[in-house]
């Protein structure tokens, strides 16, 4: 799913800058509907109920999958672990919100994850 993505993704972020965007109001639910290990990832999939809202937007959370080392960059620098949160709206066009993942301490939401 994610490479068929052809305007912007992954990116190699080198520099910000200040930008007045609409903010990304996340309303997602705590539990996933199916949990699948499909041998390439392990996709977490939600029914209905979560979503986001961007610019007067509304997309629904359809599923959550993992990428090993991360897609995107930061100064050219990869991540071990990069979450995407896979949304659609109602026109059928999908936003994904990209978390990177640094190594740390365990974190307690993915011992839920099984
Ligand atoms: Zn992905």
């Amino acid at each position: 799913m994610c490479s068929a993505g052809a305007q912007q993704s992954p990116l190699d972020i080198g520099e910000t800058m200040k930008s007045q965007m609409p903010p990304l109001n996340i309303a997602w639910g705590k539990t996933a509907d199916t949990i699948v290990n499909n041998g390439h990832t392990i996709q977490l999939n939600f029914a209905t109920g979560s979503h986001i809202t961007v610019g007067g937007e509304k997309y629904e959370l359809l599923q959550v999958h993992f990428h090993r080392p991360s897609e995107h960059l930061i100064g050219g620098k990869n991540f071990p672990m990069e979450a995407h949160f896979v949304h659609r709206n109602a026109a059928g066009s999908l936003a994904v919100v990209g978390v990177l993942m640094a190594t740390g301490k365990p974190n307690a939401a993915f011992s839920k994850v099984s």
